[in-house]
């Protein structure tokens, strides 16, 4: 902690215990609960920049950025104005506003792949409507993803995959109907080879592939080289639709996102986290020809009573507006020292380590092996992750409670930030 207090989680503790007789498990998303890392959860009060302070008055420099969207830090006063000055207004209204064109104008002039765009609440809604959707122009059923990434938590997604599922070591999550699962062909991710020998096999019946182009629920694991282009080929070769799920990489490693700096068109996209600044947002769009298809354009359903909602507009349109070229300039310069403090903390101490990193996600795995799918991620010692995680915590650092995802660097992460989260780093490797 800073100045060397003990933190105290006394008031997380019993916020906790109070929680957990009226929600299920205590959160409304399970990897908040901190189960895999044998702690309290820290119960936050507020967020002012690169901080964010719990309710015992810890204060922790923070890398979960609410798990991908703060990329300006928390609470930024522009983004704050936005949203003050739309409540004064109303907060939905069920009708269109001219602020949903203004977000819709903005993302397809960022993501030249992207002709039309439809908003949804959260990255689940994007990824489930944007595979209907795939299905519904294909007239096919099967999709096609890979093991250890995330998409959300629709049934037909929720095969072998990442982030808390991952974490928790849960087998495919019951209540997902066979039949429904029986159309998810699973492949390893990067194995391209793989890919193809599955398209060989059903590649009439497969809708769409989906990928995160820079898998971020497994750790961090860039795609190889090779490995989107193979799909976008395989995908054009086949009549499948290749869906990139940006909802994490999206505006998060480029100024036009992962397909702008892996130069990989898809044809759709789906977006969450950063595009909605903190508030409940997702995204899916792509080529007119396949997102007319639905309502009221085409005949594929989709709908929303508070999609595009004001306040969620006003927080996501500010939020990119701030975000330039340079921006990225200065994230990628961040993480970068990050990545090399870490890289020489880990020398240092001879722990086996291997630090991924795309522009500012960064993973420390406990391993020494090439971390490039979710077996080689799994090779990380977890138990040592448990211990650095707690480490962390004391030494007032907040990084997500898994191995399996990775830390956001924002943009308001000072030097001096980086410089005492290096420091940190150091300290609880010497604790291990
Ligand atoms: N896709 C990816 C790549 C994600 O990382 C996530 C969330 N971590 C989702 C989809 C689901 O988004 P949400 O939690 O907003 O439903």
């Amino acid at each position: 902690m800073e100045g060397g207090k003990k933190r105290v989680d006394t008031r997380s503790a019993e916020a906790f215990a109070r929680a957990k007789k009226v929600i299920p498990g205590g959160v409304n998303s399970p990897v908040r609960a901190f189960k895999s890392v044998g702690l309290t959860p820290v119960y936050m009060e507020r967020g002012a920049g690169s901080r964010v302070y719990d309710i015992d008055g810890n204060a922790y420099i923070d890398y979960v950025a609410s798990w991908g969207p703060l990329i300006m830090g928390h609470a930024h006063p522009e983004v704050i104005e936005a949203i003050r000055n739309t409540a004064e207004k109303g907060t939905s209204f069920g009708a269109p506003t001219e602020l949903e064109t203004l977000m819709a104008e903005l993302v397809c002039e960022r993501v030249p792949s992207v002709d039309v765009v439809r908003m949804v609440n959260s990255g689940t809604e994007a990824t489930m409507s944007a595979l209907r959707l795939a299905r519904g122009y294909t007239k096919r059923s099967k999709i096609m993803k890979f093991e250890g990434s995330y998409h959300g938590h629709a049934d037909s997604l929720l095969i072998k995959a990442g982030s808390g599922v991952a974490t928790l070591g849960l087998p495919d999550s019951p209540g997902v109907p066979e039949h429904v699962a029986s159309h998810t062909i699973t492949v390893p991710y990067n194995d391209i080879e793989s890919a193809k020998l599955a398209f060989e096999k059903f590649g009439e019946e497969i809708a769409c592939v989906i990928v995160e182009p820079v898998a971020g629920n497994m750790g961090v694991v860039p795609p190889l080289p090779g490995f989107l282009e193979g799909l976008r080929e395989l995908t054009s070769h086949y009549g499948s639709l290749l869906i990139f799920d940006e909802v994490m990489t999206g505006f998060r490693v480029g100024y036009n996102c992962a397909q702008g700096l892996y130069g990989v068109t898809p044809d759709l996209t789906c977006f969450g986290k950063v595009i909605g600044g903190g508030l409940p947002v997702g995204a899916y769009g792509g080529k007119r020809e396949i997102m007319e298809m639905i309502a009221p354009a085409g005949p594929i359903y989709q709908a929303g009573t508070l999609s595009g909602n004001p306040l969620a507009m006003a927080a996501g349109y500010t939020t990119l507006k701030l975000l330039t070229p340079e921006t990225y300039e200065l994230l990628e310069r961040q993480a970068v020292k990050l990545q090399l403090g870490f890289e020489a903390n880990a020398e240092k101490h001879g722990v086996p380590s291997t630090i991924n990193r795309v522009g500012s996600m960064v993973c420390p795995f406990f391993t020494e092996q090439t971390v490039n799918n979710y077996e080689s991620a799994k090779t990380s010692d977890l138990d040592r992750f448990r211990k650095y995680f707690a480490a962390m915590l004391d030494l007032g650092v907040s990084i997500a409670p898994s191995q399996f995802e990775g830390m956001f660097v924002s943009a308001v992460h000072s030097d001096a930030d980086i410089e005492e989260t290096i420091a940190a780093h150091d300290a609880a490797l010497g604790r291990l």
